[in-house]
């Protein structure tokens, strides 16, 4: 009998994984390991001219690669390079004072259309929060657009509200609400500039995007997501929002970087549909951008936004928060089974932000009620679960990609929680263990560029989730 012959065989100092062996060698034909152990039985499976070989004896340790279920490595380190990426401890002095100012400097230097920026933080903000008067006395004639550190809120000068048709520049309203959203209004009856969820989504689409976000843009962010995945140990991750500026900039981009042979990691690109868009006519566009799926750029996915986040109070929980209110839902169940299972019927599979348990429970229904098994639809993040919805995850092969990073809390941080979530939610959430002893499928993600300076590598990660712990704060395990 004529033995493989391999299209790759490597030697060195090789950890498999599997039992905590370490080999000499392994095989690979057609995408598939065909060989692993010794250098001697290894030399069966090369054909000269057929095989490559590569040898990384006393080079150090070979690994599997790993893989991150849901990033955003586009925004993360895209935006700096058109906009302010700032530190998530700046105080709302400091935004006003240095931040805002800078980026518009930057802007004016640039003749950039839009001024975009990300990563104040909500918790620090909250009870002082800027006006878009504050940030029209900095700029009042170029939009602004800042996200706060999730990119689940955002501050916004009068202009952007105009260009979003939410007010007129004398202070009409025109719009009270965005479906899946809130614009916050002052005392004076017009918006503050303060957006949460859908609202801020809503308004960013009237920015200009396709200059804030081009190709070229895209591709040269594509470079440097690809030096830092490869420096971190990731060979492949899941971009959480593709058309996240609302055009096709990162797909085309990604497609046109694989068939020049510049890629070198698997690139997923989600379409998420908005719940103030128009369902059908979105879908269809998730459908034309399978146009862009290559070898290493695959394309198949739906995203939705289900809730907004637990710690931040708009999560979608049961019971309610302590005082009585309840978070944001964008979606009603019947909508989500309806994407689902158009979704599914065409090979594409659903990918939703889901935070609280009642967001979960939602989604599991209409995963179950429209959804094709193997298509392995997944929650993405997934503060918590209700008991009895573990079981229905694991039979209908419902996925769940978890923030594993998110083990820890510095301990002000934790006592807010346990002070505003309702039973132990304060104290319990993202049950990796739960899903363990369910036999649900789970995928460990960073959420890059959330949590901006949380280690980001899988090392790092593994230590949060095992220890309770982030080295850059004081907080118990
Ligand atoms: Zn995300």
């Amino acid at each position: 009998m004529k033995n493989i012959v391999a299209d790759l065989v490597v030697y060195g100092k090789i950890f498999t994984s599997e039992d905590n062996k370490i080999v000499e060698a392994f095989a690979v034909k057609d995408g598939k390991y065909v060989y692993v152990g010794d250098k001697s039985g290894a030399e069966s499976f090369i054909e000269e001219g057929k095989t490559e070989v590569i040898d990384y004896t006393g080079k150090g340790l070979v690994m599997p690669g790993c893989g991150n279920g849901h990033a955003h490595y586009s925004i993360g380190i895209g935006i700096p390079k058109f906009g302010t990426r700032m530190d998530r401890e700046i105080t709302p002095e400091k935004f006003l004072a240095e931040i805002i100012p800078a980026a518009v400097k930057k802007a004016r230097e640039t003749g950039a259309t839009s001024i975009f920026g990300f990563g104040w933080k909500f918790l620090i903000f909250e009870n002082n929060m800027p006006t878009r008067q504050q940030l029209d006395a900095i700029c009042s004639d170029i939009p602004m657009y800042i996200a706060d550190e999730e990119g689940h809120k955002a501050l916004v000068n009068t202009l952007a509200l105009v260009n979003a048709g939410i007010m007129t520049a004398d202070g009409t309203v025109l719009k009270k609400e965005v479906r899946g959203g809130e614009i916050a209004f002052g005392s004076d009856g017009t918006p503050t500039g303060f957006l949460k969820e859908q609202a801020g989504t809503y308004t960013r689409s009237f920015l200009d995007n396709d200059n804030l976000f081009s190709v070229d843009l895209a591709k040269e962010t594509l470079q440097d997501i690809q030096k830092l995945l490869l420096s971190e140990g990731y060979t492949m991750y899941l971009d959480g929002w593709g058309n996240y500026f609302y055009n096709e900039s990162y797909f085309k981009a990604a497609n046109q970087m694989d068939k020049a042979g510049d890629l070198h990691f698997v690139l997923g690109l989600t379409y998420e549909l908005e719940s103030w868009m128009d369902i059908d006519k979105n879908l269809e566009k998730s459908l034309e951008v399978q146009k862009y799926a290559s070898e290493r750029v695959k394309t198949n996915w739906v995203k939705l936004f289900m809730d907004g986040t637990v710690e931040t109070g708009t999560g979608f929980i049961e019971p309610l928060y302590r005082d009585g209110h309840q978070g944001i839902a964008n979606w009603e169940e019947d909508e989500v089974t309806y994407i689902t299972r158009k979704s599914n019927a065409k090979g594409l599979s659903m990918h939703i932000h889901t935070m609280g348990n009642k967001a979960v429970n939602r989604v599991v229904n209409a995963f179950v009620n429209g959804g094709k098994d193997e298509m392995r639809n997944t929650l993405v993040h997934v503060y918590g679960v209700m008991p009895s919805d573990y079981k229905r995850m694991a039979d209908r092969n419902i996925y769940v990609t978890e923030g594993m990073i998110w083990h820890h809390n510095s301990d002000d941080v934790r006592a807010y929680l346990m002070e505003r979530l309702p039973g132990d939610m304060g104290e319990e959430g993202y049950p990796m263990k739960s899903y363990f002893d369910n036999g649900v499928n789970v995928t460990s993600h960073s959420d890059f560029p959330a949590l901006t300076g949380s280690p980001d590598d899988p090392f790092g990660i593994i230590e949060i989730a095992i220890t309770g712990q982030c080295y850059m704060e004081n907080g118990k395990p």
